[in-house]
Order: structure tokens, then C-alpha cells, then sequence
């Protein structure tokens, strides 16, 4: 028997897309459209990268879900056509993958009408070019919030993958206290725990060490950890519920990316490229479990809330 479900979940975005460049308080270019205005060498370093995941998930029959900055959809023609191509699942990772709440306070950046009509254009442009429903959302670099979640839910999104609860950090205005690692029903206008409504979250998993609790997705701590610890987190948090893992093609890129971003914060791809691949497929193929798109997990998770009984909240 296998060893319960998970998902692989792959957010598409270039080097200029990290708020460290654009789109945050603390970035070197307000939004992706000052940078476009700006720059004029080479930008695509995500084509390349993210035909090889396409490959690799071939190889080893898996379907993905593809986190995709909608922009994409203008700038890089035919890339999210080649993903739906393969059978992937399209899901949304914003529109220019702005912050929409700050870093330091968690307070809007934006005005919810500002967000609402952003991920109104996002939702329309992934759906076009692929035809899909689009059902997900993952936050650029996950800095996330309850308010956020009540607007994509009023534009028909039916679940959200953003929120990480662990010891290091919180990226976002809910305390996260009672928010576990396995999918949940998050209350409105906040991100604990509530009653079912439609949209549900599909959290990040994290590795329990005593009371310490430690984030085990993928992504930056796939490169500073290792696969062993991304492993052990993601087999603990089978033991609860499902999965998922997620990562960047720009981690298996080999490319030297361009040094312009803002000084107040590091560059963070230290570590990338051949070796990263390696980790996420010894993971892969270590896990003995069987891999469903974020959709599918969605429609499994709600199917085993609604047999549970629900939490007094
Ligand atoms: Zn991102």
C-alpha cells in the first residue's frame, strides 16, 4: 500500500519575480512593469528550466500542479501552453507576484479592490490560455492573509496553498497557533481554523523536532537542508493527512542569474542548479505515495472533512 497522497507543485516565476527585485516594499524595482521599463538584457531565465521539469515529470509519469505568475501567460508566449499541454494542472501564483501584505507589519500593501480586480485578470488570462478551470492560488512568496482568501473565494477559487505554520517564521496576519500541517477549512477573514466553507487550504507540511516545528515543503529549504529533511517532514506529515512538495525551475537552473536587486536583502540562490534536481528526485522517488494534482487533493480533502468530525472552534 502506498504511502498516502501527495502533490508536487511547482511555482513559475523568473529571477526578476523574487521581491527581493520586484513587486515588495523592499524590492529594487516597484513592480514587474518598472523593471521591464528599466532593464534591457536578458530576462527569460525560466523557459529553459521549466522544459526540463517537463521532462523529468514524464519520465517519471507524475502530474503536477504549475503555480504560474499570470503575467507569464505575455511575456514568455507558448509557456503555459506547453504545460497544459502535458496534462498539468494550471493554477494561479498572482498576477505580476507582487506582495500584498508587508513584510514587517502584514498590512495591505493594496486596496482589496486593487487585489480583487488583479487576480480577476490573472484567473481570466490562465483560463484562456489554457481552457482549464482555474481553481488555485498560491501567494507570491507566500506572505498571505485572511482578507486575500475571501476575495479569491468570491472569484470562484476553491482552494488556496499558502500558508506555512512553523517555529522560523510567519509570513502572515493570523497567529497560525491551532493551523496545522494537512488541509483545513480556514475562518473568514482570518486563516485559523473554522467552519467548511468553499474554499479550502491546503497548507505547507513541516517536520516536528519536540516543540520545534520546521518548514519541509521544498523550495529555500530544499537547498539549505537537504532532501533527507524534506523527506522526513513530508513522510511525518503523512502520518496526519496529505502532502505536498514545491519547488522552482530557477532551483535546477545552472544559469548565473543577473546581481540586481536591493541590498537590504540577500540574493537567496546560493545554493542551485544540477544538485538541487538530484535532491528533488532521490524525494520522488523515496516516496512511496501516490501523486495527485493539487485539484485532486483538494476534492480528497474535503471528501475526508466532511467524514471527520469537525473541530469545536
Ligand atoms: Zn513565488
Amino acid at each position: 500500500m502506498s504511502n498516502g497522497i501527495v502533490s508536487v507543485t511547482i511555482d513559475i516565476e523568473d529571477w526578476y519575480h523574487i521581491p527581493s527585485v520586484s513587486g515588495s516594499s523592499f524590492s529594487k524595482y516597484k513592480d514587474t512593469e518598472d523593471f521591464f521599463s528599466k532593464w534591457d538584457g536578458r530576462f527569460d531565465y525560466l523557459t529553459e528550466p521549466t522544459m526540463h521539469i517537463l521532462d523529468m515529470l514524464d519520465e517519471l509519469s507524475i502530474q503536477a500542479t504549475f503555480f504560474i505568475v499570470a503575467e507569464i501567460v505575455n511575456r514568455y508566449p507558448g509557456l503555459v501552453k506547453a504545460i497544459d499541454a502535458k496534462g498539468h494542472e494550471i493554477a494561479c501564483h498572482g498576477y505580476d507576484h507582487r506582495c500584498y501584505i508587508d513584510n514587517k507589519t502584514r498590512m495591505p500593501l493594496h486596496t482589496k479592490k486593487f487585489f480583487l480586480n488583479q487576480m480577476k485578470l490573472a484567473k481570466e488570462l490562465l483560463k484562456m490560455e489554457t481552457s482549464q478551470s482555474i481553481r488555485g492560488f498560491r501567494a507570491p512568496a507566500g506572505y498571505v492573509a485572511g482578507w486575500m482568501l475571501d476575495v479569491i473565494e468570491s472569484l470562484g477559487f476553491t482552494y488556496d496553498s499558502s500558508v506555512s505554520s512553523n517555529s522560523l517564521y510567519n509570513k502572515t496576519d493570523s497567529h497560525l497557533r491551532k493551523v496545522k500541517r494537512t488541509p483545513y477549512y480556514p475562518r473568514k477573514g482570518e486563516l485559523e481554523q473554522g467552519p467548511p466553507r468553499r474554499l479550502i487550504e491546503l497548507p505547507f507540511p513541516y517536520l516536528k523536532l519536540g516543540p520545534i516545528r520546521i518548514p519541509s515543503a521544498g523550495g529555500p529549504f530544499l537547498r539549505f537542508f537537504g532532501s533527507r529533511f524534506i523527506l522526513a517532514g513530508i513522510n511525518q506529515t503523512l502520518r496526519e493527512g496529505p502532502a505536498l512538495l514545491y519547488f522552482h525551475p530557477l532551483d535546477i537552473s545552472s544559469a548565473r542569474f543577473p546581481q540586481s536587486f536591493s541590498k537590504q536583502r540577500p540574493f537567496y540562490w546560493s545554493i542551485k542548479g544540477e544538485v538541487i534536481e538530484k535532491r528533488i528526485r532521490w524525494i520522488l522517488t523515496k516516496l512511496d505515495s501516490k501523486f495527485v494534482t493539487m485539484r485532486d487533493l483538494e476534492r480528497y480533502s474535503k471528501r475526508r472533512l466532511s467524514t471527520e468530525k469537525l473541530p469545536l472552534t
